[in-house]
């Protein structure tokens, strides 16, 4: 029997209603066996989510305020909740020794998964699901990164038997013993680390949008939905700043060819968008499959006579990089020429002028310049490398836009376009590219 993986964010839990809608979904099909839920999230515009609350808790904790009313806010959202599902669950009990637990462990993260953990023992209970703890089968290692492969063998013994089992996402137990969270929306990351423990055939993650979109909503009116997209290309966007999905947790299932279903909780018939494994993915017939962008970032331009035959160049001009602990994005290069681009934020302060004068005295460079205020442009597509003229097609809607490219990068991948724009052009640049290809 196929076996189906869903993770529930924080707006499919937000409150009871919500939650029996998730019970008509799970029940709806027999595959849906295994279930990852977020903490509640936002039940209307302006509301807190519940591990928002849980932070402010913790705060006040720690620094010697009233934890009691923070924690109050929690314990009401839960009881409503119970309420709502008309559940026979003693929720005050749960609360009370929570609440005690917090008080005693004095953990940021243990207190912050305690969203998770009190959201996934509720839905448990209304599936009649066995509940199964991540702190006894998520783990991490010394370095704090996820322990994998203990993870996935403790999982699949924890499901052996149970024909469903509720997870809570976002925590599992560090190397020390003691609770430890993932990043902020880790949720996926569990989902993906349950999924590919029991070898699911999908791993479907329940959102509160119908999958993604060729573009960002803000810049273009209701742009296309993508109804498939391979993992490589989501990799480009989603780096770029397309973000519905945590960028770590496509990495567990990816290397188990596990394809991801992006769902609309509140629109369950909708296709949502399908996240493939290169290997079974067949371009959707569309050149580009998707265009995303960030701004503010800052480019070196380096240019120096023979650079191309004095071994060891772009190493030094990298070492001093590594040195000031900065990360670079991209490197386009020419015979006698290198950029770096770098995210503005990571050279704020005295680092900008630091790195060109060690730059400097590293590589006695002829020029180098600082060009700022830029934005990057993905243009991604497996439809890309196969089909002539994309990137004429692409400059060409650029021209006559009326933007100066700063920069460009094909990625050695041929899937992906970079272009370098001036932060004042990006939402028109973007606009200029969706209508050459989607319109
Ligand atoms: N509840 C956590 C957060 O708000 C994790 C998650 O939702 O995935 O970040």
């Amino acid at each position: 029997m196929a076996i189906k993986v869903c993770k529930f964010g924080g707006t499919s839990m937000a409150d009871g209603n919500v939650i029996k809608s998730v019970k008509n979904i799970i029940d709806g099909d027999m595959d849906r066996r295994f279930i990852i839920v977020s903490a509640p999230g936002k039940r209307y515009s302006g509301d807190i989510k519940v591990t928002d609350l849980l932070y402010d808790s913790y705060n006040a904790l720690v620094s010697g305020g009233d934890f009691k009313k923070a924690f109050a806010a929690v314990k009401s959202r839960y009881v409503s909740i119970v309420k709502e599902l008309n559940l026979d669950f003693d929720i005050d009990s749960v609360l009370e020794e929570t609440e005690e637990r917090i008080i005693k462990e004095r953990s940021e993260d243990f207190t912050a998964s305690r969203g998770e953990y009190l959201c996934a023992r509720i839905v448990a209970g209304v599936l009649n699901a066995k509940f199964i703890d991540a702190e006894n089968v998520i783990f991490f290692d010394e370095n704090g990164a996820l322990n994998g492969e203990k993870s996935y063998k403790a999982v699949a013994e924890a499901v052996k038997d149970a024909p469903r089992a509720v997870f809570p996402g976002f925590y599992g137990r560090g190397a020390d013993g003691k609770v430890k969270t993932f990043s902020r929306g880790g949720s996926d990351i569990s989902g993906a680390i349950v999924a590919r423990a029991v070898h699911a055939s999908m791993y479907e993650n329940w959102t509160d949008v119908s999958g993604f979109l060729a573009c960002d909503p803000r810049i273009v009116d209701s742009p296309r939905r993508i109804k498939s997209i391979s993992y490589k290309e989501l990799r480009e966007l989603s780096y770029m700043g397309a973000n519905v999905l945590h960028s770590e947790s496509i990495f567990p299932v990816r290397r188990a060819n596990i394809p991801i279903n992006i769902k609309n909780t509140f629109r369950p018939g909708d296709e949502g968008t399908l996240i493939l494994p290169t290997s079974r993915y067949t371009p959707c017939g569309n050149i580009v499959t998707g265009v995303a962008g960030k701004k503010n970032f800052t480019v070196i331009f380096i240019e120096k006579s023979l650079m191309n035959s004095e071994v060891g160049f772009i190493a030094d001009v990298l070492n001093v990089l590594k040195k000031e602990g900065v990360p670079v994005e991209h490197i386009p290069s020419g015979i006698d020429t290198m950029s770096l681009v770098v995210e503005s934020e990571c050279l704020q302060g005295e680092k900008l002028n630091r790195v060109i004068e060690e730059i400097k005295q590293s590589v006695e460079p002829d020029v180098v310049r600082v060009i700022e205020n830029i934005a990057l442009i993905a243009t991604v597509g497996h439809g890309m490398s196969s089909s002539v003229g994309t990137s004429s097609r692409l400059f060409s809607a650029i021209a006559a836009a009326n933007i100066n490219v700063k920069m460009i990068d094909q990625g050695s991948s041929e899937i992906n376009i970079i272009v370098g724009v001036s932060n004042n052009d990006y939402e028109k640049c973007i606009k200029a590219i969706y209508r050459e290809f989607f319109v």
